[in-house]
Parts: C-alpha cells; sequence; structure tokens
C-alpha cells in the first residue's frame, strides 16, 4: 500500500472507529460485535505503525499517553465551576422554590429539570475547532488540575467532534461533567485491588478521583471510567435559551448525557421526580448520592445569578444515607481464589436500602485494627456505592465488656499451609500448593498457556475435573485417566483420549515455564526465567538461599522471599515430586545463540527512576538480551524506556516518535522471548 492509499484508509478507519464508539460508549447501542470493532481497531494500529508519520493526536490510538511528571499543571477556569447548595428534606425543596419566587417576583410554576446527582469527580473539557484540548478537575472552582492525559482514556469523551453528525460546533466551547465508575466496575476494581493487597476504595468516587489522579494514563485506561455531561461553560457563538436545550445540544455533539434527566412543569413535579430517583438507585450501575433541581430557563437563571459561591438557581437534594447500626456476632477468616486471607465479619442480619446484609469484609488486619473493630461491636454498617456492605465505624459507647479482638490465624483455614504477609502488603497469603480454595485457580494457570499450555484443560474442564473429586492438586493432572473422564458428562471417548493425550504430549517443558506454572507468589514469567537462566536445573533452585537470590536480576527481595518460602514447604515439594515421577521432563535453559537474543539489535535509552531495577542493572538486561544501550535520544533509537521524572529525554523522544515503553513492556519483551 502508498501512503496516499494508506492515508485516505486510516482517515476512513478513523471515522468508523469514532462512530462505534459513539453507538457503544455514549448511545449503549453497539451496532457491531466487538470482535468486528476490535478488527477495525487492529487494522487502524496496523497502518500505523506502518506509516507512522500518518498519527495523529486525535486518533483513536493515541488516547492512552504518556506519563505526567511528577505532578499536574493548573487550569484556571473562564468560568467558575460552582458547587451547590444542599436540600435535606421536603421543606428545604419548596423554601427553594420560595426563595426562587422572592427572587423573580414571580408566581406560579417554574419550569425546572431534575437530574440524578451522579457520585463521582466533577470535570471540564475545552474544545477548540472541534478538538479536545485541555480536560481538567473542578479543584476549588477557580482553578483545578490539568488531567488532559487521564481524561483522553475515557472512551464516551469525543477526542474530535463529529462535524456530520454535530452539524458544526463553535470555534471554542467548554462541556461540563461528572466522571464516574459504574458500580460494577467498582466491585471489580476493589476485588482486584483486595486480591493484590492494596489499600480499597471506600467509595465509587474516591475510586474515580484516584483513578483520574494517576500520573500515568495507563493505569487510568484500565479503570473502567465513565462520564456523564450536564452543562457549559463558555461556548462561543450560541445562546441558548434553555437547560434542556443545553443538554439536547451537548447530546447532538456527541456526549453522554444522563438518560434519567427530566423537565419538569413546577415544585411538586420536581420534588416527585426526586423521590422517584430516590427509589430507583438502587436499580442504577452508578450510584447517585441525591438529586439536583435547575431551573429551566438560562434567561431566569441569569436574573437569579450566583450568591459567594453557589448558584441561586440550583439545589442539590441529598438523599439519605444506605446505612444502618448491626452487630459483629463473629468474625471468619475466608480465603479468596488467589490465597488472600479475608477477615469477613458476620452480622446479625439487617436491612440496608431494602436488602438483607449478613456479612462485610473487614479486609485485612491493618483495617481491623484501625477502626478497632472488635467481635460483639456495634458498628455502623453503609452500602458502599449501593453494593457492598462496607463497615464504616464502631459504636464505641455500645462496646460491651466482653467484645473480643480477632486474632489473625497463622494457618490457612482452608489447608493449614502457612500464611505469609509481604512487606508492603497489607493481606496474608496462603502459599499452599495444594490449597482447596485456590486449586481451580492454580489450575488454570497452571495448564495456561504461558505455563503447561495444555489444549482442552481450560476454565470449564478444570472446574468439572475440581468438582468430581478427580483434581485435588497440580500433579493429579498427570494422573487423570481416560475411564474416570468417561463417567463425567459431556465426555465421549474420543474426547477423553484427545485430553490425555494432550497432557501427555506436554510432559517436557523449559525449567522457566515449570517455575511459573507453580504460581508461586511474585514470580511472574520474567522472574522465572531470570531464577531458570541462573540455576539451570530446579534441584538447584531448592536450597538456594535468600541472600544468594535476591542479587539476581529481576528478582530482588519479595521475589526471593516468596521463592524461599515456597519450597520451605514440604507439601509443596510432595506435590513438585509427584509432577516428575509422572514423567515430566523439566529441561535446562537453551543456551541463547545471538539472533535468538529478543533484543537483537535494538538500541535503547533509559532514562527516569525505574521501580523494580536500577538503571545499571536495566542496561546489564539489555546487553545480556543483545540489545545496546545509548546514553542520548536520536533518531535511531529504537525504545526509551522510562521510568518516573523522566525529565527532558521523555520530550526528545515523543517529537521524534520513538516508542516509550515502561518497566512492564520492557520484562514481557524480554520474558516471552
Ligand atoms: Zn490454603
Amino acid at each position: 500500500m502508498n501512503r496516499t492509499t494508506a492515508k485516505k484508509e486510516i482517515a476512513r478507519l478513523k471515522e468508523l472507529i469514532v462512530y462505534h464508539n459513539h453507538r457503544y460508549y455514549v448511545l449503549d447501542a453497539p451496532e457491531i460485535s466487538d470482535a468486528q470493532y476490535d478488527r477495525l481497531f487492529k487494522r487502524l494500529a496496523d497502518l500505523e505503525k506502518a506509516f507512522p508519520r500518518l498519527v495523529t493526536p486525535d486518533s483513536p490510538t493515541q488516547r492512552v499517553g504518556a506519563i505526567s511528571k511528577d505532578k499536574f499543571s493548573t487550569v484556571t477556569h473562564s468560568l467558575q465551576m460552582l458547587g451547590l447548595e444542599n436540600a435535606f428534606n421536603a421543606g428545604d425543596i419548596s423554601d427553594f422554590d420560595a426563595r426562587v419566587k422572592r427572587y423573580l417576583q414571580m408566581e406560579g410554576d417554574i419550569p425546572y429539570v431534575v437530574e440524578p446527582k451522579i457520585d463521582g469527580l466533577a470535570v471540564e473539557l475545552v474544545y477548540e475547532n472541534g478538538r479536545l484540548t485541555v480536560g481538567s478537575t473542578r479543584g476549588d472552582g477557580i482553578t483545578g488540575e490539568d488531567i488532559t492525559g487521564n481524561l483522553r482514556t475515557i472512551k464516551s469523551i469525543p477526542l474530535v467532534i463529529d462535524q456530520a453528525r454535530a452539524g458544526g460546533v463553535p470555534d471554542y466551547f467548554e462541556v461540563r461533567g461528572e466522571v464516574y465508575i459504574g458500580k460494577s466496575g467498582f466491585v471489580k476494581l476493589n476485588e482486584q485491588r483486595e486480591e493484590n493487597g492494596e489499600s480499597l476504595f471506600a467509595n465509587p468516587r474516591n475510586a474515580a478521583a484516584g483513578s483520574l489522579r494517576q500520573l500515568d494514563p495507563k493505569v487510568t485506561a484500565k479503570r473502567q471510567l465513565e462520564i456523564f455531561c450536564y452543562g457549559t461553560g463558555i461556548v462561543k457563538g450560541i445562546e441558548f435559551g434553555t437547560h434542556e436545550e443545553v443538554l439536547n445540544t451537548l447530546k447532538k455533539w456527541g456526549f453522554c448525557v444522563n438518560k434519567e434527566i427530566l423537565a419538569v412543569a413546577g415544585i411538586n413535579e420536581a420534588a416527585a421526580r426526586c423521590e422517584c430517583l430516590s427509589g430507583i438507585r438502587e436499580a442504577l450501575d452508578y450510584q447517585i448520592d441525591g438529586a439536583v433541581i435547575k431551573v429551566n430557563s438560562i434567561e431566569l437563571q441569569r436574573r437569579l445569578g450566583t450568591k459567594t459561591r453557589a448558584p441561586r438557581w440550583a439545589i442539590a437534594v441529598k438523599f439519605e444515607a444506605q446505612r444502618e447500626n448491626t452487630k459483629i456476632r463473629d468474625i471468619v477468616p475466608s480465603v479468596g481464589r488467589l490465597g488472600a486471607i479475608t477477615p469477613v465479619a458476620e452480622l446479625a442480619p439487617v436491612i440496608i436500602g431494602g436488602v438483607e446484609v449478613k456479612r462485610a469484609s473487614l479486609h485485612n488486619e491493618d483495617e481491623i485494627r484501625k477502626k478497632d473493630i472488635r467481635i460483639g461491636d456495634t458498628v455502623v454498617v453503609e452500602r458502599a456505592g449501593d453494593v457492598i456492605p462496607y463497615v464504616v465505624s464502631v459504636e464505641l459507647s455500645l462496646r460491651p465488656a466482653d467484645a473480643k479482638e480477632y486474632l489473625f490465624p497463622k494457618e490457612c483455614p482452608a489447608c493449614g499451609s502457612e500464611v505469609i504477609r509481604h512487606e508492603g502488603e497489607s493481606v496474608y497469603r496462603c502459599i499452599g500448593l495444594s490449597c482447596p480454595a485456590q486449586l481451580k485457580e492454580r489450575l488454570r494457570h497452571f495448564a495456561g498457556k504461558a505455563a503447561f499450555d495444555i489444549q482442552g484443560l481450560g476454565a470449564k474442564n478444570v472446574d468439572q475435573f475440581v468438582d468430581a473429586n478427580l483434581l485435588h492438586d497440580l500433579s493429579d493432572v498427570f494422573y487423570l485417566k481416560q475411564e474416570d473422564i468417561l463417567k463425567l458428562d459431556r465426555w465421549a471417548s474420543t474426547s477423553a483420549k484427545n485430553l490425555i493425550d494432550a497432557i501427555a504430549k506436554k510432559k517436557e517443558i523449559p525449567l522457566h515455564k515449570f517455575l511459573f506454572s507453580l504460581g508461586i507468589k511474585n514470580v511472574g514469567e520474567f522472574a522465572s526465567k531470570m531464577l531458570a537462566d541462573r540455576y539451570k536445573r530446579l534441584d538447584k533452585i531448592y536450597p538456594a538461599a535468600k541472600d544468594e537470590l535476591k542479587e539476581i536480576d529481576g528478582v530482588g527481595e519479595t521475589v526471593a522471599d516468596s521463592v524461599v518460602r515456597f519450597f520451605a514447604d514440604e507439601n509443596n515439594k510432595r506435590i513438585i515430586q509427584r509432577i516428575l515421577d509422572a514423567g515430566v521432563n523439566v529441561l535446562p535453559p537453551e543456551e541463547k545463540s545471538p539472533e535468538k537474543q529478543p533484543l537483537a539489535g535494538l538500541r535503547f535509552v533509559v532514562t527516569g527512576t525505574l521501580a523494580g531495577l536500577s538503571r545499571s542493572e536495566a542496561k546489564d538486561i539489555i546487553t545480556r538480551n543483545g540489545g545496546k544501550v545509548v546514553s542520548a535520544v536520536s533518531g535511531s533509537t529504537d525504545y526509551l524506556l522510562a521510568g518516573a521524572s523522566p525529565g527532558s529525554k521523555l520530550d526528545k523522544a515523543n517529537k521524534l516518535g520513538i516508542k516509550i515503553i515502561d518497566e512492564e513492556d520492557f520484562f514481557s519483551m524480554i520474558g516471552g522471548a
């Protein structure tokens, strides 16, 4: 393909992707399947890779940009982003209406618009010539933080306005909205953080705020953020008649506007609508903490004006927090599918927001200590994000004399193995290879592509075999019998034989893959490879001391600690021996010939502070894998490996269009080889 054809094709693909993005993320009405969308996206990315000079900043492939320096710069809002006064009951709502009428010297019904109040973070988006140029937080209303890079990762925010659909837009306009994380996204994010031993977000608003303030847009991009737009700042050349008109225009321009917003004739209807929103809040997939009533007419809004920091034409109606008091009957540890041990409070059943709550995760030891939660205590329970029961605090005045402190178990409640808490983590983990709580997940990992890669032993079959008691630990995979499988549903003699054959075929495995297959905490593909390269044989790793291990590139203290404890567990060693007894042959690493080295011929510049290794270690790894390290960024540089605070080299690399990678990318370049 020549450059001219490519340019045309890129333009066509961009337009298509922008169109389908809007159908999917804004209108929630996709016209094509996810797979079809992914193909379009990949085709565009491939073409842009082949013709890098045709990449523009507004391309859908460019949503995730480079890491910010250590803090965000400040943006001054051209129109102040005002806060709202609160109403807590029906009396406050009618007082608001009375004040509006008094101020305007009007009688009769005032038309209002009622919007759900999204529990998120207010932001402003500036568009110039149809392109998103600046995105900022509300901050103190006068100045906010420049978080353009992070806002660009939110797919329901158009990077460029589709002029054809919008029918033309002003040269300059500002859109305001609330960035939020949906309830399901919030639950998933906290689950992940719990497994990783990271602190949890108390509610979706904190989660959205925390995600938007990441210096690395890559982190933000993973966080399922969305936006509802509800207003404008300066819009050059357009006079709106009503707030409804503003919202309809935003929709036409391609912004996401909440579907529950309703225009009403007067204050009684407005109050009724607030009641109704309060009633449906459970059913919405985003958290709302109230409703906003706004005077619909822009002319009346102008006449009402603002007092100090809040407009006179709007009020936030706060819903009652969904929280109740109840008693903690007991605290029991529960083992997650990745071995994290979570203390769970068993509560005297209580109805919160229409749902019975009997249990609440207390997350970890630190959380229990910090809140001083004891068995027998009366506690305040809330449903974070209207979903997850969450213990907010203890009612100390109600503490009985016999309230008991909770002692964290020293052994896994599911298998009796040692539980350990790694430095810098807040969770305890079970290290047992045969832990029933972790068995399915461990087996999936064991049979997965980067480990034994056994065809036909996917999640569904693993679940079936474990549930049927055919697999009790990893080694059982190599002792599966055709006749046992045949007794199960869905299996015929051919399929059972195929699986047994597939397993038999995988009895030869390189050492690094074998190490990785064991699922030792903190030992990923890269560390497995480094360990394999250093020790060559499995039985040499067993007796290795922590001090020796941590000196290896890409290993370090945490990994070394995990390895030592894992191999100190007699049961773990027994299972490994049983795998070897089944005839599994662990192969020593091949000596790399130069053309097989993963970084052969590539030129790297290293800059900034890397998290897991020193710069000289990074350079050493590059050289040993066939790459070359140069000190200055130039046109012939292939990759810039950038850590935190990368400085001017990053700017230069950006200018020259040089591929910028982080440590994770770097490790996968070598680890995947
Ligand atoms: Zn266990």
